[in-house]
């Protein structure tokens, strides 16, 4: 394995591995390291596969729409089912939605607003509409496996030259006139989640013991550790503007109903839905989950107080649910819930902060970093307006359409 590349890739992440694919085949000689490339507790490994570009801010719904083509180019192989997003609002929420149909269809996102009837006309299933001001429904978004898009994107870049170096702890860096420096550690063995989770929130090389240390060389290094990434940034000391949030999703046992003919749905009250094989996957994320790496899944209860009575307020044959069971993973939430994505300092580049966005802008995402390294500029993927520099400047990106 050569010890000198083009780009190191930080984190191998849905995010680093889409970087991966676009500088790759753009002729670099890149490698991504990953203390734990299977992603046990990586976001990626832990999301709903929800994919839309009803955002609120042009960068956003420019690089979701970029995505979306790809992933319609490729649909058999990430099982991208194009199948919608039908949202809910309330009245509080519904002046909002209506004040940005026009900016998502000037950049080209079909979107549909819907009566009551419309509603239940659609999903005959929903037949309880009371607090629902209005809905709308985006034909072109829909659901994807983010494993097979992940593993997607490795395999195109592993045909390209992509090295991906496993169970690689980077503790410390220095950034020369002409490269950068990466101290790494590399576990012997798989590590425990508490392993990992040791690991990726203390700033220390693991157990030597353990373990065997070595360095790597690259002309560039991308952070794309996700919501690990206060760590990583600061091996180059840079400020991390981020929070990890606890999300957590549950996989229900779908008895009397049947939602496989319908994409996302997004209820008023902050649920959302979806089908998921014989079953559905169903998640809630409470306004007061305080910030941090936690991975705890509150189980039946979550289940009980928060997912079924929020379904069977809106439709009456979910009264009859088994809960089978769940998880917990992290979103990386910016201040503004925009990805921060750009040139962080001299030969430090950055993807991460996705704020629950990071399988639907994925490939956006990546062919946006991607020029930037190998070009300087970009070019087709504008992400200029998610650089760091926004929170100095105060030019926010804020979104609101937010689960
Ligand atoms: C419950 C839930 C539901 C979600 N639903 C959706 C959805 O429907 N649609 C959507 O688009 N997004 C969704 N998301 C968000 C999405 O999953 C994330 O934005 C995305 O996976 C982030 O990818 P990433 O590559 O940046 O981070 P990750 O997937 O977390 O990858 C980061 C990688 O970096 C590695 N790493 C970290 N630190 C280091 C280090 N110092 N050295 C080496 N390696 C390191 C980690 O091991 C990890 O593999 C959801 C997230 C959750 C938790």
């Amino acid at each position: 394995m050569p010890q000198r590349y083009d780009v190191i890739l930080v984190g191998g992440g849905i995010i680093g591995s889409s970087a991966a694919m676009a500088l790759a085949t753009r002729g670099l000689k890149v490698a991504v390291v990953d203390v734990d490339l299977s992603g046990r507790l990586s976001s990626s490994e832990k999301n709903a596969g929800g994919v839309r570009a009803t955002w609120w801010q042009p960068v956003n719904i420019t690089l979701c729409r970029a995505s979306i083509a790809y992933y319609c180019s490729v649909r058999d192989e990430v099982a991208f089912r194009q199948k919608g997003y039908l949202w809910l609002y309330d009245d509080r929420t519904w002046a909002g939605a209506c004040e940005h149909l026009e900016l998502q269809r000037s950049l080209g996102q079909p979107i549909e607003v819907l009566t009551s009837s419309a509603i239940h006309a659609r999903v005959p299933e929903i037949d309880k509409l009371e607090g629902v001001a209005g809905a709308t429904f985006s034909a072109q978004d829909g659901l994807i496996n983010p494993n097979l898009l992940k593993e997607h994107y490795r395999s195109r870049s592993r045909q390209a030259g992509a090295s991906y170096i496993d169970r690689v702890y980077v503790h410390a860096a220095a950034v020369d006139s002409d490269e950068v420096r990466l101290e790494c550690w590399q576990a012997s063995e798989t590590l425990t989640d508490e392993g990992l989770v040791r690991l990726m929130t203390e700033d220390a090389p693991g157990e030597p013991q353990a373990g065997a240390l070595f360095e790597l060389r690259g002309a560039t290094v991308a952070v794309t550790t996700g919501a690990w990434s206060d760590n990583a940034l600061k091996l180059f000391g840079l400020r991390n503007f981020s929070e990890p949030v606890r999300r957590q999703l549950c996989l229900i046992d779908n008895r009397a109903t049947n939602f496989a003919a319908y994409g996302m749905i997004v209820d008023s009250s902050g649920l959302y839905f979806h089908n998921e094989g014989a079953h559905i996957l169903a998640g809630y994320s409470p306004a007061d989950t305080p910030p941090g790496h936690h991975f705890h899944y509150d189980g039946e209860p979550f289940f009980v107080n928060e997912i079924w009575p929020r379904m069977f307020a809106r439709i009456s044959c979910c009264e009859r649910l088994r809960h089978i069971t769940g998880w917990a993973g992290l979103y990386e939430v910016s201040p503004d819930r925009s990805a921060i994505i750009g040139r962080a300092a001299p030969r430090i580049f950055e993807a991460h902060s996705f704020s629950g966005r990071g399988v639907m802008q994925s490939y956006g995402a990546g062919q946006a970093l991607a020029e930037l390294i190998a070009e300087g500029k970009y070019q087709r993927f504008d992400a200029s307006a998610l650089s760091r520099e926004r929170f100095d400047r105060g030019q926010l990106v804020t979104e609101e359409l937010h689960i």
